[in-house]
């Protein structure tokens, strides 16, 4: 039984491939963040070791030493950003994955597994592969042994090479509705259904940060003041606007990653303003309430642009842009609800 919520295409490539016992060598799960394309891999690594009739079955001796992270044959690689997602000093996330890692890799790909049927390496989020350890995943990749499997996954797939990505069976991946991530929430966790459907909503999509929400609940109160403030600031005039820059400008000489993760919450409240000016389909409607009031004055070339200009606000502060200068330059340009 998987666990992976949501993602029809994806679980259904994955269950195809054991069912028929056709494997490839290098698999590609892209999509965005927090979809759950890491558990996904671990679970399909599962799947393709697991000795019992339905797998995963997440329960025999095989299964559980992967989820583990403590089987032999299965190695994942740059999940550490992950484990410590909610630790304030984690620029870990954006950490650069070194040709010591693919190194290992080629080493272990070498030697027949030890107990499983195939030896698996999962490297989670591999856009931060160096150009070095690149090369050298590649050169396995190319010509991988035949007990081998490969999954790499990319919230970034563009910035992958080519010659990687070209390798490997692309498998995509989603946001999952509300609905659907309320549903864990209230089965895994036995949540109350209303907290569920709050957390749910504010996930934008991503089960990942639902179920971390849950286990740390500063991480849920943490979003929460964001969104008040991503609201205050679409409704909020300049003086508005400033005040609540001259704070993302402190916390970000203190921890970056504070203020891109902002960044990203303000991209996913923007978006769905978006999708529902146009009317599109999006994970958070089924009759869940909008994020916002918007009494459709907005145009979407507007939106469109303010999304766009969020996203280059974002590599300006990686490229060392003066962060108030930037921020200011932001909150000009953002429509006005
Ligand atoms: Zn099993």
């Amino acid at each position: 039984m998987w666990r992976l919520v949501g993602q029809d295409t994806a679980r259904k490539t994955m269950e195809r491939a054991v069912e028929h016992g056709v494997i490839s060598h290098s698999y590609f799960f892209a999509g965005p963040k927090g979809v759950g394309k890491a558990t996904a891999a671990v679970e399909f690594a599962a799947a393709l070791n697991c000795r019992e009739g339905a797998p995963p079955c997440l329960d025999c001796g095989s299964c559980r030493r992967i989820l583990d992270g403590v089987h032999p044959d299965v190695l994942v690689v740059g999940d550490e950003g992950r484990l410590r997602s909610q630790d304030k000093s984690r620029d870990t996330e954006i950490k650069e994955l070194g040709i010591d890692k693919t190194r290992e890799m080629q080493h272990w790909a070498g030697l027949l597994p030890f107990e499983g049927r195939f030896r698996v390496f999962v490297i989670v989020e591999c856009e931060r592969l160096s150009e070095e350890a690149a090369s050298s995943l590649l050169k396995v990749i190319e010509e991988p042994p035949p007990h081998v499997v490969f999954i790499l996954t990319s919230r970034l797939e563009e910035t992958v090479l080519p010659t990687i990505r070209s390798r490997c069976q692309r498998v995509p991946f989603t946001h999952v509705p509300a609905s659907e991530i309320a549903t864990l929430l209230e089965e895994r966790f036995g949540l109350p259904v209303d907290e569920s459907r709050k957390l749910a909503r504010q996930s934008f999509g991503t089960p990942g940060w639902a179920v971390t929400a849950v286990q740390e609940p500063h991480v849920a109160d943490v979003r929460e003041r964001r969104l008040k403030d991503i609201e205050a600031m679409a409704r909020g005039g300049l003086l508005e606007r400033f005040r609540l820059v001259a704070r993302m400008d402190r916390e970000f000489k203190e921890s970056r990653t504070e203020v891109y993760d902002s960044l990203d919450l303000m991209i996913e409240w923007w978006r769905e303003l978006l999708l529902r000016r146009l009317d599109l389909p999006s994970e958070q409607k089924e009759g869940e309430e909008p994020p916002v009031f918007e009494d459709g004055s907005l145009r979407v070339d507007e939106l469109t642009g303010f999304i766009h200009k969020i996203v280059e606000t974002k590599s300006l502060l990686a490229d060392n842009v003066n962060p108030q200068l930037a921020l200011e330059s932001l909150m000009t340009a953002m429509p006005r609800l």
